[in-house]
């Protein structure tokens, strides 16, 4: 039996402080319920307090962002703390209905915004604001959970704001984002959220989770925590999924092919490619779900009266889809060529630790030796160097640089050193 939190790895103090601030957002509710029952029904005074306004210095409030490195949890943390807002018990339980729905994601009055494209729209964020402006049908909460709040457009943005500078009674704004730099956050809104950081777990209870919850041999959930550097998504991938082990294989032995210009450019096409088919593996499915599932909503070959016009706004109907798969596409492709590249720094990590003889243990156990090699050869400075080539890369891709050509520069630079 374990709590909605139990999955949040290695984030004790973020842990506590939004244990607080559900005992007080329960409080919240039950103060609300008894100035009810005081007031009565027929008395003219004045209600004491105003008991549906979120009182800030209770610990509880009505926006909030979650900030950490990819795989740190933070839309686990945003989950687990709608979860207990809405929790029966004010407590997170995890056994109540209000826990169960949550966690399931079928709770009515929480809504999850997962962006698919590169960025959330003004359109989409505009019918979420009008909707989290309603009364919560379970009397609780009204949670709006937005990932990758980081991806908002600034008309998006803006929207959001002015929601959150004058929040509904009962609407609870979660945020999740990387950090609160105003690249991925604006001033404006930061300033208004409480921040919950959450850190990089640890990889022994990466490992520990790994082992109680996804029943993962200790040594292979010892090893994967360790590859994946503290993201606890990509470990349990990486102990389950063969191909994913494949994938990583192949990025970590690109050091060891780079052994001229044209082997670099070769390199880089492998590593670009290798992401386009991985990505193109996630996605095809849903694409062609989708379509299907629109075109039978817009009765697709219908020859009645009017069937015409009905064809004209279909076909703008798929060509809207079609626009949004192609932009979940685009960012699948470059989650997929991120964790190559952060497997890949992993690779050049070990290598300065090991030049540095600093008493870490390395990312990828299983590379070490070749690791060591290099850091043999090419000292901590070529060992740093080539890191950076790596950092540079993901930074140039993050700053809309056309993969391919950040990908092959990377190679060159890792050839060169
Ligand atoms: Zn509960």
């Amino acid at each position: 039996m374990s709590d909605v939190f139990a999955d949040l790895v290695g984030q004790d103090e973020a842990v506590v402080e939004l244990r607080r601030a559900a005992a007080a957002a329960a409080a919240v509710l039950r103060a609300g319920a008894a100035a009810l029952v005081a007031a009565g029904p027929v008395s003219g005074d004045e209600p004491a307090s105003t008991p549906d306004r979120v009182d800030p210095s209770t610990g509880m409030t009505h926006a909030w962002i979650f900030t950490g490195p990819p795989g740190s949890g933070r839309s686990v943390a945003a989950r687990a703390f709608a979860a207990a807002l809405q929790c029966v018990h004010g407590t997170g339980c995890g056994e109540c209905p209000g826990c169960h729905t949550t966690m399931g994601g079928t709770h009515a009055d929480v809504r999850m915004v997962v962006p698919e494209g590169l960025s959330i729209g003004v359109g989409e964020m505009r019918a979420l604001v009008l909707r989290a402006a309603s009364t919560p049908s379970g009397g609780r909460w009204q949670v709006v959970v937005i990932e990758d709040a980081d991806r908002l457009t600034e008309a998006a943005g803006n929207a959001l704001l002015k929601a959150i500078e004058e929040p509904p009674p009962r609407t609870v704004f979660l945020l999740c984002a990387p950090s609160t730099h105003p690249d991925d956050i604006s001033v404006t809104i930061r300033s208004r959220c409480r921040v919950v950081p959450l850190r990089q777990p640890p990889a022994t209870a990466v490992a520990e989770v790994l082992v109680r919850r996804d029943g993962i041999a200790p040594d292979v959930a010892q090893w994967a925590a360790a590859a994946a550097q503290g993201h606890v998504g990509r470990a349990r991938r990486l102990a389950r999924d063969p191909e994913a082990r494949k994938r990583r294989e192949a990025v970590l032995a690109v050091p060891r092919r780079l052994t001229g210009v044209g082997a670099a450019f070769d390199a880089a096409s492998a590593l670009i490619e290798a992401a386009e088919a991985e990505a193109e593996a996630s996605v095809t499915e849903s694409d062609t779900t989708e379509r299907a599932a629109l075109e039978t909503a817009l009765g697709a070959g219908g020859t009645g009266r009017g069937a015409a016009g009905a064809m004209r706004g279909a076909a703008g109907q798929l060509k809207e889809l079609e626009k949004r798969q192609k932009s979940r596409a685009t960012r699948a492709q470059r989650d997929a060529l991120d964790r190559a590249l952060v497997d890949l720094a992993g690779f050049y990590r070990d290598a300065l630790t090991m030049a540095l003889r600093a008493p870490v243990a390395p990312v990828h156990t299983d590379t070490a030796a070749l690791a060591g090699a290099g850091a043999q050869k090419w000292d901590a400075e070529g060992s740093l160097r080539r890191l950076e080539a790596v950092l540079a890369c993901r930074a140039a891709i993050e700053a809309n640089v056309k993969p391919r050509i950040a990908v092959e520069a990377m190679m060159l630079a890792l050839w060169k050193g």
